[in-house]
């Protein structure tokens, strides 16, 4: 979502996202603009941002690429600090993440901004309105305000999602501080275009993330999304360095990068890379934003993508956005038992109180596994 991501906040566009908001009372001073972190003044009035692999030089009166860092008098400044233009509860599964807590909900909130510009995103609206000069409702919540909220929801996550989070990063940071002291894991679903310098400071709060790999084609990443392939690819080293637990999706766009040998390449890559029991997310496309002319990702193509992660070596390969296929099972990496059974979010665990297989005992890659499901 970041500008492409494949789970969307309930309703989808700007009006809809507005109304699964809460209203709480507002906390004074708890949003608009802050001094941006990891901001560096340069002699004549520009500010380099090091947020984001674009490391934007943004000039007096400018904003970054994301639309949402803005140097005001030679500071540059957060301005979607605690402008909250999404807000829901969502199954973890919807993340996706499948190897975090299972059957757990998660608060899941956005501002406007996007430092990518994909062509296909689904959430075009929030993540590209700052850009294209959208009016979007937005609704003022502290990162206390945030956590209670989740905490009212029975949820078990707070996620940062819809649009690429590293825009609202100092949001994200105080938000997730609060959360991981009140006892509930963050998460972070992103583009996977957070610098090392960012990656850093979301090591302290951040539980798990699931990162978009949407190609392995540079040229792909510069076409359809504005951005490149080699930061993303570093972004994911990072935050496994990071002791962050890791989940990786690609949606399958056909015609756009939906070939056996860039498939084969990102599993191969993930296999090595990150090891042979990292989920693998192959998602449906649907047409969205510029690509209406895409028709939605036929079965046979997804399956066939799954077939290819398996070839490479990968453990836990799913089909998401296509429950018709059945595709959504975790079975053991070991003996190939069937460990947690999902249907349309509707999850079932069979893992026993250590987060193990009950035939074999091997434990499940993940975090959050251990008790069953929640
Ligand atoms: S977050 Fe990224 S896109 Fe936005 S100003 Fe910083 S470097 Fe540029």
């Amino acid at each position: 979502m970041t500008a492409s991501r494949r789970e969307t906040p309930v309703g989808g566009t700007p009006a809809h996202a507005a109304r699964t908001l809460v209203t709480i009372a507002r906390s004074p001073g708890a949003a608009g603009p802050v001094p941006a972190i990891l901001a560096t003044p340069q002699p004549d009035g520009a500010v380099r941002c090091a947020v984001c692999a674009h490391r934007c030089l943004v000039r007096p009166g400018r904003t970054g690429i994301c639309g949402v860092r803005e140097n005001q008098d030679g500071t540059l400044l957060a301005t979607a600090y605690g402008r909250v233009v999404a807000q829901a509860l969502d199954p973890i599964e919807k993340k996706p993440l499948f190897h975090v807590a299972p059957g757990s909900t998660a608060w899941s909130i956005a501002t406007p901004g996007c430092p990518f510009h994909c062509t296909f995103c689904q959430n075009w609206e929030i993540a590209q309105g700052p850009r294209l000069g959208l009016d979007l409702e937005t609704r003022e919540l502290s990162p206390k305000a945030v956590v209670r909220e989740a905490l009212q929801a029975g949820a078990g996550s707070v996620a940062y999602t819809y649009v690429e989070p590293t825009v609202f990063l100092e949001f994200a940071l105080d938000t997730g501080r609060l959360a991981r002291a009140a006892g509930l894991r963050n998460l972070w679903i992103t583009d996977g275009y957070a610098t090392r310098e960012a990656i850093g400071l979301l090591a302290d709060v951040i539980d798990a993330a699931n990162v978009d790999l949407k190609s392995f084609d540079d040229a792909f990443y510069r076409r359809l999304c504005g951005a490149r392939l080699a930061p993303v690819l570093d972004a994911i080293v990072a935050l496994r360095e990071a002791g962050i637990w890791l989940e990786i999706t690609t949606l399958v766009i056909p015609g756009r990068n939906d070939d056996e040998p860039q498939l084969r390449a990102i599993a191969g890559w993930i296999a090595r890379t990150l090891g042979p029991e990292t989920p693998w997310h192959v998602s449906r496309f649907r047409p969205a934003f510029q690509l209406l002319d895409v028709p939605s990702t036929p079965t046979a193509t997804l399956v066939r993508a799954a077939e290819i992660g398996r070839e490479a070596g990968l453990a836990h390969v799913y089909v998401g956005n296509a429950p018709e296929l059945g595709l959504e099972d975790t079975r053991c990496a070991g003996c190939g038992e069937l460990l947690i059974e999902r249907q349309a979010y509707q999850v079932r665990s069979r893992l026993d109180a250590h987060g193990r297989c009950p035939s074999c005992l091997r434990p499940l890659a993940g975090t959050g596994l251990e008790g069953g499901t929640r």
